[in-house]
């Protein structure tokens, strides 16, 4: 197709998505950037792979900001109106956002569910025993997946740049490999007895079973019931026994119900781990590969109190 007559039809699609939208004067479609397609995520970490594949064609935004807490958000008027104009939105499924089916449906606005298609792990224990446990992308092999879900969105939406996206996946892809070979090495050196990632949120089962680490948590998926008596003295009991030298607390939630852990136990508070978002830019990760590299120096240098 000549350039001139695609640039028409691409005006033209863009016209009739303003005319749908209601007309909105903040529509993509008007001044410098209006050409890049807007594509929102349900949170940071999905920001972060979205733009790796995206690269300079796509304008990737997330919808909750730095560390706030995902599971249960609230979307805001703000959230719908930034929503109105986007071309697609990503979310991880597997009831991460409880939140966003009824968000989709008044924003109407297409979606896509990046985790499909990865082996899924279900929750082990309490009201949620037997439901999908939804942090996937704590496995760099099962964020491949993500990404290759992201590439096919993403041609679809600008069929234009199919090969820069698939391109663009593939050296993510390969980066993610990496990262992976490495963690798994460095965390499958820990002794057999070390071994043990006791966390607030039951957020690392995929990370945990990549690297042969048993897991232990307060609650299985951060929400308005955490922490309950019965639930920090349970894993008191398995700090006590296991001889865990160390315990750790996701950057979304408060760590008080792990600080008790700490008094009781003798166990150290080996520091705040990244799951759920990045941090600001100039925060400890940045990235979702930083987040990966940086929980895992985190974790080893806990549980090897610090000799490394
Ligand atoms: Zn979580």
């Amino acid at each position: 197709m000549p350039k001139p007559l695609r640039i028409q039809l691409a005006l033209w699609s863009a016209l009739l998505v303003v005319l749908l939208a209601g007309c909105s004067p903040t529509s993509a479609g008007a001044g410098g950037q209006g050409s890049k397609p807007k594509v929102l995520t349900t949170f940071t970490v999905l920001a972060d792979i979205a733009r790796n594949v995206g690269g300079q064609y796509v304008a990737v935004e997330s919808l909750t900001k730095v560390g706030a807490e995902i599971h249960g958000y609230e979307p805001t008027p703000g959230d719908v109106r930034r929503a109105a104009d986007a071309a697609l939105i990503l979310d991880n499924g597997l009831n991460l956002e409880s939140w966003f089916a009824q968000f989709v449906e008044r924003v109407e606005v297409p979606h896509v569910v990046v985790s499909d298609g990865v082996e899924v792990m279900d929750i082990a224990s309490d009201a949620y025993a037997g439901k999908p446990n939804p942090h996937a992308w704590m496995s760099p092999l099962n964020v491949k997946i993500y990404v290759d879900n992201i590439v096919a969105a993403f041609s679809q939406l600008d069929p234009d740049h199919a090969e820069a996206f698939a391109a663009n996946g593939r050296a993510y892809q390969a980066q993610l490999q990496t990262v992976h070979d490495k963690l798994l090495a460095e965390l499958s050196a820990l002794p057999e007895a070390k071994r043990a990632l006791v966390t607030c949120e039951g957020a690392f089962s995929y990370l945990a079973r990549d690297a042969g680490l048993t897991e232990r948590y307060i609650w299985p998926v951060n929400a308005e019931q955490q922490a309950t008596p019965q639930q920090i003295a349970a894993v008191i009991d398995d700090v006590r026994t296991a001889q865990v030298p160390a315990v750790f607390c996701e950057s979304t939630v408060s760590d008080k119900p792990m600080r008790q852990v700490v008094a009781a136990t003798g166990a150290a508070f080996g520091g705040v781990l990244y799951v759920d978002s990045l941090s600001e830019a100039d925060g400890p990760v940045p990235t979702y590969l930083d987040l990966l590299r940086y929980d895992t120096d985190l974790i080893i240098k806990g549980l090897t109190g610090g000799e490394q």
